[in-house]
């Protein structure tokens, strides 16, 4: 190697500790924390009986998401889904039911066609070769080897929030993991800690770490059984690692969404008269929560007024709408959005005109049957509150 190449390759290489490429350290680090994992491991229903359909649907709902609150919808799901087949065979309006609340929809409508592929390609088995799992929609690098290590021992890494900061706080790492360089160098990290054998335990161990001892502030390095080998602390640098990341800069926007109610006294359903219908839809295919029912409301811009963003549902509607009384204001967050939904009353200019497809008169009680957007179902509560 040329001395300007060496000097390239330095430049380009991440500040860290390479003590992890000593085949004593990592065996050192490996058995301490399967140790600790063996005596501190949460009992989890996915856990119990790890088939990779279980792991799978677990590790899916654990995106973005704490465990705690996955728990009870992942009881719910596995008792009413409780295989490849029947969760193919569901309808998306009963799955989303299923997901309500968990948010970012484009999880539950992932795993809906990956369980129909896999019931077309694979009769239903879950596949276990590693490429097949990373074909299917709404599984990564990350996703498939967790699968895969879990519920088969396969030895196969795995990266995610947890482990990238516990692995980056092992070899005292300084950059951003998420930077590419930082990135390749923790997965080769991930890799080579890997057991010979039962690479799930390893990985469910090292993430276990992360969420209970090695956690992003104030890591509990003092109840820690890696301390004695992390880099990180035997420097005293833990709490800088892992290196920043760019904060998100968010945007202030005011949407409106407007409450109206059926101009007759009630709606049909089954033949009897049932409570105040009000007007809603799915939400378009495409667009924030698709799919899921909502109010009309304004969902791709500011508005300035309640009358500027009546014109627009108007034309959604198909009616003219005169905006009423504000009701309430709900603030919500999507992606680098801050939302100020101010909620009105409104009602149809021309009663006799019907709005067009797909918007629909519904009771609240249906509403409680139906997969809804987060702000749908705030206003549904503060309509069954006042009715
Ligand atoms: S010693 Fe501290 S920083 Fe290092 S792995 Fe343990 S908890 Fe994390």
């Amino acid at each position: 190697m040329s001395r300007s190449d060496a000097i390239k390759n330095a430049v380009l290489l991440p500040e860290h500790d390479d003590v992890w490429q000593q085949a004593k350290w990592r065996a050192r680090v490996r058995r301490s924390l399967l140790a600790w994992f063996a005596k501190n491991a949460r009992d989890l229903p996915w856990r119990r009986d790890s088939t990779p359909y279980r792991v799978w649907i677990s590790e899916i709902m654990l995106q973005q998401t704490q465990v705690a609150t996955v728990l009870p919808y992942y009881e719910r799901f596995m008792a009413s889904f409780p295989t490849v087949a029947e969760l193919a065979a569901t309808d998306e309006q009963k799955l989303l039911t299923h997901w309500e609340g968990l948010g970012y929809y484009r999880r539950a409508r992932s795993l809906h066609s990956a369980a129909r592929l896999i019931v077309a390609e694979y009769d239903g088995v879950f596949p276990l070769d590693f490429d097949q799992v990373l074909a299917l929609p709404g599984i990564g690098r990350y996703t498939a080897g967790a699968i895969l290590s879990i519920s088969s021992g396969q030895r196969q890494p795995i990266l995610e929030g947890n482990t990238q900061r516990v692995f980056s706080r092992w070899i005292s790492l300084r950059g951003t993991p998420s930077e590419t360089p930082n990135t390749r160098l923790l997965w080769q990290v991930a890799e080579a800690m890997l057991p010979r054998k039962d690479s799930g335990t390893f990985n469910q161990a090292a993430m276990e770490l992360g969420a209970l001892i090695c956690t992003p502030k104030k890591p509990a390095c003092g109840q820690c059984p890696v301390a004695g080998a992390c880099q990180a602390y035997q420097t005293g640098v833990e709490e800088e690692i892992p290196g920043k990341v760019t904060r998100v800069l968010y945007e202030d926007r005011t949407e409106f969404a407007v409450v109206i109610v059926k101009p007759s006294s009630g709606c049909r359903k089954a033949g009897e008269i049932t409570d105040r219908c009000y007007l809603v839809r799915p939400l378009p295919a495409g667009g924030r929560w698709a799919g899921l029912w909502d109010f009309p409301r304004t969902t791709d811009t500011s508005y300035a007024s309640v009358n500027a963003a009546a014109k627009q549902l108007s034309a959604e509607v198909g009616v003219n709408i005169q905006p009423g009384i504000r009701l309430t204001k709900i603030r919500h967050a999507v992606t680098k959005y801050r939302i100020s939904l101010h909620v009105h009353t409104g009602e149809l200019l021309d009663t006799k005109q019907a709005p067009g497809k797909p918007w629909r008169y519904v009771s609240l009680a249906e509403m409680a049957e139906l997969p809804m957007s987060v702000t749908g179902r705030r206003i549904v509560k503060l309509l069954m509150e006042h009715s």
